[in-house]
């Protein structure tokens, strides 16, 4: 079967390999492939910069964010041949630690979890891959390659899921605003996903042109382009951080409503430092009974979320998030990055 590899730690080693089919050993669910979603992780591991092979291998088969079809599932799995499933990224540390025991892996406290395509454990992209029933997720075959969305979604899913939980801190809490900053795949699916919460959603982005003015107007949120100036007096209940731009995360530090959240679910590379007037931050935290928190991949129950919020959003609206389809023999083409890109996948057909 054709599988895009690459050699963790060494640039531009990407290429499409013949391999042999998926082991037995990596779960019962054999999987037809459908399509691939490409992110910034997946440029980050073919430009060198991470991942990691399974223990013994040079090679790691790329992507994490997966869509394929059921081609055999055993008896009593809860799956069956024609399914339309999506892999759970991330598997508990051999420990396991506290979180990982308790099923949520996205909380593991020693590092030593396995991530599919990333972290010692090969990925989805391939003809065929093979999962263990207690970490595929069904997904409602009315979204079709929509599907492929559902990874990205687990990760907005967990935002939601924490912020309404440190929320519930007060029995008062109604929150009415949020504000996203950054529009991509990320940002859009929070913006989605709070107007699924009947919240009045306004998103934050530095492009005044190419679709996503137009998509956040479609999803019935305020699109914002001219920077901090333009939501000047908007003081929002949540804010949900998916740029990881320093600049924009020292601007929107200390900006929410009282007992306001924000979230931060963009990553950012150290080395850039500010003047930041921490003693006027704290302050406003402490007065006001902000929240900071980060929030980094998702466990079960949040694709679970996922694959929910999708099914009851606007089918257009998500296809439109997809803006690039790459046929599996133009692999490579879907790593490059051009503007107006959103969310790019790969079509694996037989
Ligand atoms: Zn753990």
């Amino acid at each position: 079967m054709r599988a895009i590899t690459v050699t963790p730690g060494v640039a531009n080693s990407a290429q499409l390999d013949d391999m042999p089919p998926p082991p037995a050993s990596d779960g019962a669910i054999l999987v037809r492939t459908l399509a691939l979603g490409v992110c910034g992780t997946d440029r980050e591991i073919v430009a060198g910069e991470y991942g990691t092979s399974p223990p013994g291998q040079d090679r790691l088969v790329l992507g994490h964010e997966s869509l394929g079809r059921v081609v055999e599932a055993p008896g009593g799995s809860g799956f069956a041949a024609g399914d339309f499933v999506a892999g759970v990224v991330r598997r508990p540390d051999p420990v396991p630690c506290p979180a990982c025991a308790a099923g949520e892996w996205d909380m593991c406290r020693n590092g030593r979890y396995v991530e599919r395509g990333i972290k010692e454990r090969h990925g989805f992209g391939a003809d065929m891959f093979r999962i263990e029933p207690e970490f595929a997720i069904k997904v409602d075959p009315a979204l079709g390659i929509l599907g492929v969305l559902v990874e990205p979604t687990s990760i907005v899913a967990k935002a939601w899921d924490h912020t309404e939980r440190i929320g519930a801190r007060s029995r008062a809490w109604q929150p009415r605003t949020v504000l996203v900053t950054g529009a991509g795949p990320i940002g859009l699916l929070a913006a989605l996903m709070g107007l699924q919460r009947g919240l009045d959603v306004h998103v934050l982005d530095h492009n005044a042109k190419g679709p996503k003015p137009a998509l956040v107007r479609e999803l019935g949120a305020t699109y914002h382009a001219n920077g901090m100036a333009d939501i000047e007096g908007l003081e929002p209940d949540i804010l949900i951080e998916c740029t990881g731009a320093p600049a924009v995360i020292r601007d929107v530090l200390g900006r929410t409503a009282p007992d306001g959240i924000v979230c931060l679910a963009g990553v950012t590379a150290p080395g850039h430092a500010f003047e930041f007037d921490i003693g006027r931050y704290n302050r406003t935290m402490v007065l006001n009974n902000e929240t900071v928190f980060g929030t980094v991949n998702a466990n079960h129950r949040h694709y679970e979320m996922a694959a929910d919020a999708l099914a009851r959003a606007d089918r257009g609206w998500l296809e439109r998030l997809i803006t690039r389809r790459v046929q599996i023999e133009r692999w490579a083409e879907a790593l490059e990055h051009r503007s107006d890109d959103i969310k790019v996948i790969i079509e694996f057909t037989a």
